[in-house]
Protein backbone atom coordinates (compact mmCIF):
# COMPACT_ATOMS: atom_id res chain seq x y z
CA UNK A 1 0.00 0.00 0.00
CA UNK A 2 0.79 3.55 -0.30
CA UNK A 3 1.81 5.70 2.22
CA UNK A 4 3.84 8.33 3.59
CA UNK A 5 7.26 7.37 5.72
CA UNK A 6 9.74 9.24 7.96
CA UNK A 7 12.61 7.05 7.56
CA UNK A 8 15.22 10.08 9.37
CA UNK A 9 14.96 13.34 10.29
CA UNK A 10 13.97 15.78 7.40
CA UNK A 11 14.28 12.57 5.57
CA UNK A 12 10.51 12.00 4.14
CA UNK A 13 9.32 9.56 0.98
CA UNK A 14 5.87 8.29 -0.42
CA UNK A 15 6.75 5.15 -0.75
CA UNK A 16 4.86 1.08 -0.65
CA UNK A 17 4.99 -0.95 2.34
CA UNK A 18 3.06 -3.96 2.96
CA UNK A 19 -0.46 -3.57 4.40
CA UNK A 20 -1.07 -4.76 7.35
CA UNK A 21 -3.06 -7.81 8.85
CA UNK A 22 -5.43 -7.56 11.22
CA UNK A 23 -5.24 -9.19 14.59
CA UNK A 24 -7.56 -9.72 17.38
CA UNK A 25 -8.57 -6.46 19.20
CA UNK A 26 -7.56 -4.28 16.22
CA UNK A 27 -9.58 -3.40 13.31
CA UNK A 28 -8.26 -2.31 9.25
CA UNK A 29 -8.94 1.28 8.76
CA UNK A 30 -9.08 2.47 5.20
CA UNK A 31 -8.27 6.16 5.33
CA UNK A 32 -10.60 8.39 3.61
CA UNK A 33 -8.51 11.75 4.91
CA UNK A 34 -5.78 12.96 7.09
CA UNK A 35 -4.86 15.99 8.62
CA UNK A 36 -1.66 17.75 8.36
CA UNK A 37 -1.08 20.12 11.23
CA UNK A 38 2.19 21.65 12.68
CA UNK A 39 3.09 18.96 14.68
CA UNK A 40 3.74 16.76 12.13
CA UNK A 41 6.50 19.74 10.72
CA UNK A 42 7.90 19.42 13.89
CA UNK A 43 8.26 15.61 14.13
CA UNK A 44 9.74 15.91 10.36
CA UNK A 45 12.23 18.50 11.74
CA UNK A 46 12.86 16.60 15.02
CA UNK A 47 11.29 19.46 17.26
CA UNK A 48 9.15 16.72 18.58
CA UNK A 49 10.24 12.96 19.85
CA UNK A 50 8.73 10.42 17.10
CA UNK A 51 9.81 6.60 16.40
CA UNK A 52 11.46 6.06 13.02
CA UNK A 53 10.82 4.69 10.23
CA UNK A 54 6.86 5.42 10.91
CA UNK A 55 4.24 6.40 8.84
CA UNK A 56 3.17 10.13 10.07
CA UNK A 57 -0.48 11.24 10.10
CA UNK A 58 -2.21 11.44 13.90
CA UNK A 59 -6.21 13.35 12.47
CA UNK A 60 -7.73 11.25 10.38
CA UNK A 61 -10.27 8.91 9.65
CA UNK A 62 -11.94 6.43 6.91
CA UNK A 63 -13.96 3.43 7.08
CA UNK A 64 -13.26 -0.21 8.40
CA UNK A 65 -12.07 -2.77 5.83
CA UNK A 66 -11.35 -5.38 8.17
CA UNK A 67 -12.24 -6.80 11.61
CA UNK A 68 -10.34 -8.19 14.11
CA UNK A 69 -12.21 -11.49 15.75
CA UNK A 70 -15.01 -10.68 18.05
CA UNK A 71 -14.53 -6.94 17.02
CA UNK A 72 -18.29 -4.47 17.80
CA UNK A 73 -17.80 -2.72 14.30
CA UNK A 74 -18.72 -3.76 10.83
CA UNK A 75 -16.99 -3.75 7.39
CA UNK A 76 -18.02 -0.26 6.06
CA UNK A 77 -18.43 1.45 8.92
CA UNK A 78 -17.15 5.29 9.06
CA UNK A 79 -15.08 5.76 11.81
CA UNK A 80 -12.68 8.30 13.73
CA UNK A 81 -9.41 7.62 15.06
CA UNK A 82 -7.70 8.79 18.52
CA UNK A 83 -4.48 8.50 17.60
CA UNK A 84 -3.00 8.75 21.94
CA UNK A 85 -2.79 5.41 22.90
CA UNK A 86 -3.03 4.71 26.82
CA UNK A 87 -2.00 1.37 28.95
CA UNK A 88 -5.44 1.55 30.79
CA UNK A 89 -3.66 0.34 33.97
CA UNK A 90 -1.26 3.01 34.94
CA UNK A 91 -2.68 5.36 38.13
CA UNK A 92 -2.86 8.10 36.04
CA UNK A 93 -5.11 6.31 33.31
CA UNK A 94 -7.39 4.75 35.97
CA UNK A 95 -7.38 8.47 37.57
CA UNK A 96 -8.52 9.40 33.86
CA UNK A 97 -5.63 11.42 33.66
CA UNK A 98 -5.20 9.68 29.96
CA UNK A 99 -2.73 12.79 29.15
CA UNK A 100 -0.56 11.66 31.73
CA UNK A 101 0.27 8.22 30.85
CA UNK A 102 3.67 7.20 31.13
CA UNK A 103 3.10 4.48 28.53
CA UNK A 104 1.18 6.99 25.66
CA UNK A 105 1.98 6.28 22.52
CA UNK A 106 0.49 7.49 19.25
CA UNK A 107 -0.25 6.42 15.70
CA UNK A 108 1.01 8.93 13.42
CA UNK A 109 3.88 9.96 16.06
CA UNK A 110 5.41 6.22 17.55
CA UNK A 111 3.38 3.86 15.56
CA UNK A 112 2.39 3.90 11.92
CA UNK A 113 -0.31 6.76 11.55
CA UNK A 114 -3.07 7.65 8.73
CA UNK A 115 -0.75 8.72 5.93
CA UNK A 116 -1.26 6.23 4.13
CA UNK A 117 -4.04 3.60 2.17
CA UNK A 118 -4.80 1.51 5.42
CA UNK A 119 -3.98 1.89 9.58
CA UNK A 120 -4.01 -1.21 11.57
CA UNK A 121 -5.92 0.90 14.41
CA UNK A 122 -6.52 -0.84 18.17
CA UNK A 123 -10.55 -0.85 18.43
CA UNK A 124 -10.20 1.24 21.91
CA UNK A 125 -9.41 4.02 19.34
CA UNK A 126 -11.96 4.21 17.11
CA UNK A 127 -15.29 6.07 17.39
CA UNK A 128 -17.55 5.46 14.91
CA UNK A 129 -19.19 8.90 12.92
CA UNK A 130 -22.46 9.21 11.21
CA UNK A 131 -22.65 7.78 8.22
CA UNK A 132 -23.05 10.42 5.85
CA UNK A 133 -20.33 12.92 7.42
CA UNK A 134 -17.96 14.38 4.98
CA UNK A 135 -15.22 12.50 5.15
CA UNK A 136 -13.03 15.80 4.78
CA UNK A 137 -14.44 16.72 8.23
CA UNK A 138 -13.16 13.00 9.79
CA UNK A 139 -9.43 15.45 9.68
CA UNK A 140 -10.94 17.90 12.09
CA UNK A 141 -12.22 15.72 15.04
CA UNK A 142 -8.65 15.20 17.04
CA UNK A 143 -7.84 18.92 16.72
CA UNK A 144 -11.26 19.93 17.73
CA UNK A 145 -10.97 16.95 20.72
CA UNK A 146 -7.80 19.19 21.38
CA UNK A 147 -9.75 21.99 21.63
CA UNK A 148 -12.45 20.78 23.39
CA UNK A 149 -10.07 20.09 26.26
CA UNK A 150 -9.26 23.63 26.16
CA UNK A 151 -12.56 24.76 26.78
CA UNK A 152 -13.54 22.29 29.85
CA UNK A 153 -10.20 23.76 31.39
CA UNK A 154 -11.32 27.51 30.19
CA UNK A 155 -14.64 26.66 31.96
CA UNK A 156 -17.35 29.16 29.99
CA UNK A 157 -20.75 29.46 31.43
CA UNK A 158 -22.36 31.79 29.11
CA UNK A 159 -21.85 35.75 29.22
CA UNK A 160 -17.87 35.99 29.39
CA UNK A 161 -15.57 38.13 27.04
CA UNK A 162 -13.09 35.94 25.27
CA UNK A 163 -9.63 36.65 23.33
CA UNK A 164 -7.91 34.18 21.69
CA UNK A 165 -4.36 34.92 20.61
CA UNK A 166 -3.50 33.16 17.07
CA UNK A 167 -5.81 32.22 14.31
CA UNK A 168 -4.70 28.65 13.23
CA UNK A 169 -7.20 25.49 13.02
CA UNK A 170 -7.45 25.14 17.32
CA UNK A 171 -7.57 28.65 17.39
CA UNK A 172 -10.72 29.12 15.25
CA UNK A 173 -11.56 26.35 16.56
CA UNK A 174 -12.04 27.88 20.06
CA UNK A 175 -13.90 30.62 19.28
CA UNK A 176 -16.45 28.48 17.64
CA UNK A 177 -16.77 26.65 20.91
CA UNK A 178 -16.60 29.82 22.77
CA UNK A 179 -19.80 31.41 20.62
CA UNK A 180 -21.58 27.87 21.42
CA UNK A 181 -21.07 28.21 24.88
CA UNK A 182 -22.47 31.57 24.55
CA UNK A 183 -19.64 33.37 25.31
CA UNK A 184 -20.60 37.71 25.09
CA UNK A 185 -17.33 38.73 23.08
CA UNK A 186 -14.87 36.65 21.31
CA UNK A 187 -11.77 38.59 20.05
CA UNK A 188 -9.13 36.63 18.00
CA UNK A 189 -5.54 38.16 17.60
CA UNK A 190 -3.71 37.06 14.24
CA UNK A 191 -1.32 38.66 12.46
CA UNK A 192 -3.09 37.15 9.04
CA UNK A 193 -5.39 39.28 7.66
CA UNK A 194 -7.15 36.09 5.84
CA UNK A 195 -7.42 34.31 9.08
CA UNK A 196 -8.70 37.66 10.66
CA UNK A 197 -11.88 37.71 7.87
CA UNK A 198 -12.49 33.93 8.71
CA UNK A 199 -12.50 34.72 12.33
CA UNK A 200 -15.61 37.37 12.19
CA UNK A 201 -17.58 34.62 9.94
CA UNK A 202 -17.46 32.43 12.20
CA UNK A 203 -18.46 33.96 15.39
CA UNK A 204 -15.68 36.53 16.24
CA UNK A 205 -17.14 39.68 17.45
CA UNK A 206 -13.70 41.60 16.78
CA UNK A 207 -10.57 40.96 15.38
CA UNK A 208 -6.88 42.34 15.78
CA UNK A 209 -4.34 42.65 14.07
CA UNK A 210 -1.16 42.84 16.51
CA UNK A 211 1.07 44.42 13.78
CA UNK A 212 -1.64 47.73 14.16
CA UNK A 213 -2.38 47.73 17.34
CA UNK A 214 -1.32 47.23 20.53
CA UNK A 215 -2.89 44.43 22.62
CA UNK A 216 -1.98 45.04 25.56
CA UNK A 217 -3.26 49.02 24.91
CA UNK A 218 -6.48 48.51 23.54
CA UNK A 219 -7.58 44.74 25.41
CA UNK A 220 -8.55 44.36 29.41
CA UNK A 221 -10.95 42.78 31.49
CA UNK A 222 -10.81 39.07 29.18
CA UNK A 223 -12.71 37.00 31.27
CA UNK A 224 -10.85 33.81 29.68
CA UNK A 225 -7.67 33.97 27.40
CA UNK A 226 -6.89 31.04 25.40
CA UNK A 227 -3.37 31.50 24.14
CA UNK A 228 -2.95 29.39 20.82
CA UNK A 229 -0.10 30.76 19.41
CA UNK A 230 2.37 29.26 21.39
CA UNK A 231 4.78 31.86 21.33
CA UNK A 232 6.34 34.10 24.54
CA UNK A 233 4.53 37.45 23.11
CA UNK A 234 0.94 35.94 23.35
CA UNK A 235 2.26 34.38 26.91
CA UNK A 236 3.03 37.35 27.98
CA UNK A 237 -0.44 39.29 26.30
CA UNK A 238 -2.28 36.55 28.07
CA UNK A 239 -1.38 38.29 31.37
CA UNK A 240 -2.06 41.56 30.64
CA UNK A 241 -5.05 41.23 28.78
CA UNK A 242 -7.12 39.19 31.62
CA UNK A 243 -8.84 40.26 34.33
CA UNK A 244 -8.16 39.83 38.04
CA UNK A 245 -9.64 36.14 38.79
CA UNK A 246 -9.70 35.31 34.98
CA UNK A 247 -8.23 32.32 33.17
CA UNK A 248 -5.59 31.45 30.92
CA UNK A 249 -5.58 28.56 29.49
CA UNK A 250 -2.40 27.52 27.02
CA UNK A 251 -2.79 25.08 24.15
CA UNK A 252 0.05 26.78 21.76
CA UNK A 253 3.42 24.66 21.93
CA UNK A 254 6.29 26.37 22.03
CA UNK A 255 9.53 24.76 21.94
CA UNK A 256 11.00 22.96 24.81
CA UNK A 257 12.87 25.17 26.79
CA UNK A 258 11.37 28.58 26.07
CA UNK A 259 11.34 30.59 29.11
CA UNK A 260 8.77 33.22 29.81
CA UNK A 261 8.28 36.06 32.56
CA UNK A 262 6.04 35.49 35.31
CA UNK A 263 6.08 38.41 38.49
CA UNK A 264 5.03 36.43 41.44
CA UNK A 265 3.37 39.37 42.98
CA UNK A 266 0.80 40.27 40.19
CA UNK A 267 0.10 36.69 39.88
CA UNK A 268 -0.80 36.65 43.93
CA UNK A 269 -2.70 39.88 43.07
CA UNK A 270 -4.24 39.13 40.28
CA UNK A 271 -5.32 35.53 40.94
CA UNK A 272 -5.12 34.63 37.62
CA UNK A 273 -5.43 30.87 36.98
CA UNK A 274 -2.74 29.97 34.48
CA UNK A 275 -3.60 26.40 33.44
CA UNK A 276 -2.05 24.16 30.34
CA UNK A 277 -4.00 21.94 28.32
CA UNK A 278 -2.71 18.78 26.84
CA UNK A 279 -3.94 16.35 24.22
CA UNK A 280 -7.57 15.07 24.24
CA UNK A 281 -7.97 13.18 27.25
CA UNK A 282 -11.63 11.94 27.50
CA UNK A 283 -12.86 14.26 24.65
CA UNK A 284 -12.93 12.07 21.40
CA UNK A 285 -16.29 11.11 21.31
CA UNK A 286 -17.91 14.30 22.27
CA UNK A 287 -15.88 16.20 19.25
CA UNK A 288 -16.88 13.60 16.56
CA UNK A 289 -20.53 14.20 17.93
CA UNK A 290 -20.01 17.75 17.57
CA UNK A 291 -18.45 17.46 13.92
CA UNK A 292 -21.38 15.41 12.86
CA UNK A 293 -23.94 18.13 14.35
CA UNK A 294 -22.91 20.29 11.45
CA UNK A 295 -22.54 22.99 14.07
CA UNK A 296 -19.47 24.11 13.28
CA UNK A 297 -17.90 25.46 9.89
CA UNK A 298 -15.17 23.38 9.26
CA UNK A 299 -14.78 24.01 5.31
CA UNK A 300 -14.04 27.50 5.47
CA UNK A 301 -10.83 26.52 7.18
CA UNK A 302 -9.54 24.08 4.05
CA UNK A 303 -7.19 25.90 2.30
CA UNK A 304 -5.96 22.67 -0.03
CA UNK A 305 -5.98 19.25 -0.66
CA UNK A 306 -3.72 17.04 -1.72
CA UNK A 307 -2.98 12.98 -2.44
CA UNK A 308 -0.29 10.77 -0.51
CA UNK A 309 2.39 12.22 -3.13
CA UNK A 310 1.58 16.18 -2.13
CA UNK A 311 2.58 15.56 1.54
CA UNK A 312 6.46 16.12 0.76
CA UNK A 313 6.38 19.69 -0.39
CA UNK A 314 3.78 20.79 1.76
CA UNK A 315 6.09 19.92 4.73
CA UNK A 316 9.62 20.94 2.82
CA UNK A 317 7.62 24.57 2.72
CA UNK A 318 6.32 26.96 5.68
CA UNK A 319 2.83 27.71 5.35
CA UNK A 320 1.63 29.96 3.08
CA UNK A 321 0.30 33.36 4.34
CA UNK A 322 -3.15 33.38 5.22
CA UNK A 323 -3.39 28.94 4.75
CA UNK A 324 -4.95 27.46 8.14
CA UNK A 325 -5.62 23.50 7.12
CA UNK A 326 -3.99 21.34 4.48
CA UNK A 327 -6.18 17.73 3.97
CA UNK A 328 -4.57 14.66 2.62
CA UNK A 329 -7.39 12.63 1.00
CA UNK A 330 -7.26 9.06 -0.59
CA UNK A 331 -9.95 7.19 -2.20
ZN1 LIG B 1 -2.19 17.57 14.95
ZN1 LIG C 1 -1.44 4.50 31.71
Amino acid sequence: MKSVVLNAINDLSAEEVTRPTVTTGNSLVKILACGICGTDRHIYKGEYPSTKPVILGHEFGGVIEEVGPGSKFKVGDLVSVDPNIICGECIDCKADRNAFCPSLTALGVNINGGLAEFVLTPDTQIYPVRPDLNPLHLAFIEPLACSIRGMDLGALKGGEKVAVLGGGVIGLLVVQLAKLAGASEIVLVTRQKFRREVALQIGATRVIDPKAESVTDVLSGIDVTFECAGAVETFNQAQRITRRGGSIIILGLTAAGTKVEINPFDLVVNEHRIQGSYLNPLTQSRAAELVGSGKLNLDIMISKVVDLDGVKAILDAEPAEGDIKYIVTLN
